[in-house]
């Protein structure tokens, strides 16, 4: 095969069928590799487009490329993406009747689908096409599954071992986000595919915005969060199932629409509730880490962490099922000391103690950062960020350090006169000399430092105790009902006048997640804030009817388009199907299934803006040219817009009451056909029902056209 011309037919297919200009990073040489027949080791972050890899590679093969997927839902999804950008795809498992089982083998056997998903289970029942005469390409999403090093193995996996022994001569292409190298290695060994090219992209998810702040008022601080969102779709981590149920009470009673989700729901209800935030009827998911594999869901918005999670890898993955359309989305990770001992007790007992405790220390340091967060992020999974990032909160806001040596040693004393018996909230009672029963019990009123520190408020107080927690002048001993003791280096601030640097408690506002090259433009930007508003109006309308379409077709909303295509239809208000088309996402599929009633919308919101409008506004512009008696064609080529188009102003014109000649274009005949047709389908507002009505036979003009007679009469 001359690579060359496959090549260009790569770029014509990544545009033709997916509707894309441009590949991400390594993709390009992913398919290359793929396509000249090489065995590939892919670690791409979650969002990172590894589908792109082996499905663009799946066009140009003359068989099946076989996707090895560990879940049946995942599946569904994958293969309802690819046929709503038409490409043949099935899925192959259990739950299927032997004959639809048998009707997807005969489909394999004539080369009528490019992809077939399959389970590792399921395998077996395909033995019989299992052979290079039909299979070109075999694709083990989740790769990391068949590894017990890995954090998420799956027994099944194991048999894949033998696939390739089976199928020796075609390509396999492993993928995976899993970084850890002993994972990695282990995966290519199990598939036997040891010498597989390895493709290693950077785990930066530089669009999401990273921030923690300190777990006060949590539920308060999360509904005004939610309440600066709204329509955005988002997931709630809690640690435990009860939280969970808590929490998405609680937001329900603040009319926040939102839903629990745990292991201990049954499957009914699991299912249910994935799906319906999968399809955008639920707006948030609390849950816990048991929710999110498998959920390819495009337009997560946001990720927050309502408790602190047990390790970076697990808080990574979590956050990264955030903004995979590449538009700018949040992470927000609340920080409470109590958590940390929470899991500290879980940790302890456990076989791998040590490394478990090792790993939520790295966790508490990223919570506790005084540097770029995602510069220690980046560095946990061995890469190095030049700079700082400019979207987190560190960066966005520096802490200040000032002079603590004061407040240190007030501490420090406290911690000595109360014996090193109690905790941090007692503590901190006795510094603001708080008369509450628990400390005069105890007749703590009477140690010299009670009510020294009244002028701080609680919430400081709390925040330079774990600063000086952290820069080791104190400790939590965690066996000892979490007492707050003295260590080595106390004495050097009590006694030695050793200087303490503290940073200032930084009041919580919103960051807002700017990419720092960006910031000249934004501000440019903020004066024609009147427009914005305007283009947040049309965003609201497409989103309404992409929620219309997904719901007829009965497939999740990002599926028609993602959120990032959304935006650029939004910014390029395309009106012709050549500059619909040159929207990033849209297709040819999506061009000719979708294009019509996007535009339809574009143009009445349009329209209805533009009933104040003066000169140049394009019904007017069409309407004078239609005066001088140019044809639609002739207007068409005039204006560089396709004839739908200019059909579509027509209708407009006519029904905004201008002269047109309406029978010109339309027939009684055809009026009475869609009159009945409308009668028979309820008044759909969408053209495509009539579309479809008409068996695909009577084009969109004439329906709008006809419509607009029937509307005016
Ligand atoms: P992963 O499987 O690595 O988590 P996906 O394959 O689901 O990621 O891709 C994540 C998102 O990125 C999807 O919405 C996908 O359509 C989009 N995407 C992938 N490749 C490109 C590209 N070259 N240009 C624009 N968007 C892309
Ligand atoms: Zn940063």
């Amino acid at each position: 095969m001359p690579v060359e011309a496959t090549k260009n037919q790569v770029f014509l297919n990544l545009k033709n069928y997916f509707g894309y200009d441009s590949f991400r990073a390594n993709q390009q040489d992913i398919v290359e590799a793929v396509l000249n027949k090489k065995d590939c080791l892919v670690i791409m972050p979650t969002g990172g487009g590894k589908s792109i890899c082996f499905q663009l590679p799946a066009l140009s093969f003359k068989g099946v490329t076989i996707v090895i997927s560990p879940l049946i839902a995942l599946m569904k999804d994958q293969v309802d993406g690819l046929n709503a950008n038409g490409i043949p795809a099935s899925f192959f498992n259990s739950s299927q009747s032997s004959e639809e089982q048998f009707a997807i083998i005969e489909h394999v056997i004539r080369a009528e689908i490019k992809l077939l998903y399959v389970a590792p289970e399921s395998l077996a029942a395909l033995q019989n096409i299992l052979t290079e005469k039909y299979i070109s390409c075999v694709a083990i999403d989740e790769a990391h599954c068949i590894s017990s090093w890995g954090h998420d193995f799956r027994p099944s996996y194991q048999q894949l071992g033998f696939l390739k022994t089976t199928l020796p001569n075609i390509p396999f292409i492993a993928l995976t986000a899993t970084a850890d190298r002993a994972t990695r290695e282990d995966v290519v060994k199990q598939l036997r595919i040891e010498d597989a090219q390895r493709f290693m992209s950077s785990f930066d998810r530089e669009n999401i915005g990273l921030e923690v702040r300190p777990a006060n008022n949590r539920i308060s601080q999360i509904i005004k969060f939610i309440k600066t969102r709204p329509n955005q779709s988002g997931i709630i981590y809690c640690l435990s199932r009860k939280t969970t149920e808590q929490l998405a009470k609680k937001l329900k009673a603040n009319s926040i629409p939102a839903e629990a989700y745990h292991a201990g729901l049954n499957f009914d209800k699991r299912s249910k509730v994935q799906e319906s935030f999968i399809h955008d009827k639920t707006q948030i998911v609390c849950a816990t880490v048991a929710f999110g594999m498998g959920i390819d869901k495009s337009n997560v918005r946001w990720v927050v962490h309502y408790n602190m999670p047990k390790n970076i890898e697990g808080y990574y993955q979590e956050i990264g099922r955030a903004g995979r359309d590449g538009l700018k989305s949040h992470a927000l990770l609340f920080h409470s000391y109590a958590d940390v001992i929470q899991l500290q007790n879980f940790a302890s007992g456990a076989s791998n103690e040590a490394v478990q405790i090792a790993k939520l220390d790295r966790m508490k340091q990223f919570s506790e950062a005084t540097t770029c967060r995602r510069k220690i992020l980046l560095g946990y999974f061995g890469e190095l960020l030049g700079g700082s990032c400019g979207n987190c909160d560190v960066c966005k806001n520096p802490p200040q350090f000032f002079d603590g040596t004061i407040i240190a040693q007030k501490i420090l004393s406290a911690i000595y006169r109360l014996k090193q018996k109690e905790a941090m909230g007692i503590i901190i009672d006795v510094l603001r000399g708080a008369q509450n029963a628990a400390i005069l019990s105890k007749g703590y009123q009477e140690v010299s430092t009670f009510g020294i520190g009244k002028d701080i408020s609680w919430k400081h107080w709390q925040h330079f105790v774990i600063q000086l927690i952290n820069q080791g002048f104190c400790e939590i001993a965690f066996h000892k009902n979490n007492a707050l003791q003295l260590t080595a280096f106390s004495s050097q601030v009590l006694f030695k006048e050793a200087k303490v640097a503290l940073t200032k408690p930084i009041a919580v506002t919103e960051i807002k997640p700017v990419v720092k090259e960006k910031r000249s433009r934004l501000k440019r930007t903020k004066t024609t804030s009147k427009a914005k508003s305007a283009n947040s109006n049309l965003f609201e309308r497409l989103r309404q009817l992409r929620y219309k379409i997904a719901s007829e077709e009965g497939i999740p909303a990002y599926l028609v388009f993602s959120d990032a295509t959304l935006k650029k239809i939004e910014r390029e208000r395309p009106l012709s199907e050549s500059e619909f088309l040159s929207i990033s996402g849209v297709g040819q599929r999506k061009l000719e299934v979708y294009g019509d009633e996007f535009m339809a919308e574009i143009m009445n919101f349009m329209g209805s803006k533009v009933k104040k409008l003066k000169k140049g506004d394009t019904y007017t512009v069409t309407y004078e040219l239609y005066k001088t008696g140019l044809s639609i064609e002739e207007i068409a080529v005039q204006r560089k817009l396709n004839v739908t188009t200019i059909y579509s102003h027509i209708a407009k014109l006519y029904s905004t009451g201008k002269k047109i000649n309406i029978y010109d274009f339309v027939t009684k005949s055809d009026v009475e056909a869609v009159q009945k047709a409308k009668k028979a389908l309820d008044s759909p507002k969408a053209l495509r029902p009539y579309f479809e009505y008409f068996n695909e036979t009577v084009d969109y003009f004439k329906i709008r056209l006809a419509l607009s007679v029937i509307e005016k009469d």
